[in-house]
């Protein structure tokens, strides 16, 4: 009989912690069709190179810590030195930005604000066709050379991480906890 002393008793607090709720702004964003704006200085899981400013000095390269950045360098006919190939390999990079210290321009490598490099199919670096990728497996889809790095400033805005000098282009954060940007921003974009 004493089974049932409690019974519904879970129901009703449940009930009452909705309705508690129901008048509340909400705090949440519906991820991934909204996203918010990250800190200006987002250690992004990104990082844009730009071949023009680089001097092909392999700082960083040697900066890295766990031995993701793989540079193939030579000299030109003018003598200079010039970058043949560079990759990183996304799936070991602990985006520390050490590399982005590193660099002596102050302009040729940037984090950036991708922040989700998951990918649906990995295949195997063993299967790849290019030299300088890693042999013992990981995924190629992870692993972005030259073409990929290149400074997009549309699709991929780097940012002012170690870089405060690009802040003043960025759009400012979006904190929930105040929600009117992110709000206005929304009915800007016809999405509320
Ligand atoms: S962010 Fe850190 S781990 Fe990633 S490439 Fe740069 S130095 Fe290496
Ligand atoms: S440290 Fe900077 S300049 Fe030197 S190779 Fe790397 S990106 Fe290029």
């Amino acid at each position: 009989m004493s089974s049932f002393k409690h019974f519904g008793e879970g129901l009703l607090r449940g009930l009452d912690v909705t309705a508690k709720h129901l008048g509340r702004k909400w705090i949440t964003v519906q991820y991934p069709e909204q996203k918010l704006v990250m800190s200006q200085r987002l250690r992004g899981t990104d990082i844009i190179w730009d071949r023009s400013s680089c001097i092909s000095c392999r700082a960083c390269e040697r900066a890295c810590p766990v031995g993701c950045i793989s540079m193939a360098v030579s000299r030109g006919e003018d003598k200079k030195l010039k970058t043949d190939d560079f990759t990183i390999d996304f799936g070991l990079c602990i985006f520390c930005g050490l590399c982005i210290e590193a660099c002596p321009t102050g302009i040729s490598i940037y984090l950036g604000y991708n922040y989700a490099n998951t990918t649906y199919h990995c295949s195997s670096a063993k299967e790849s066709k290019t030299g300088s990728t890693p042999s013992d497996g990981r995924c190629i889809e992870l692993v972005r050379s030259n073409d990929a790095l290149l400074v997009d400033d549309v699709a991929r805005p780097r940012s002012g991480y170690y870089r405060p000098e690009v802040e003043a282009n960025l759009k400012q954060q979006t904190l929930l906890i105040n929600q009117t940007s992110y709000l206005e921003d929304l009915k800007r974009k016809g999405e509320r």
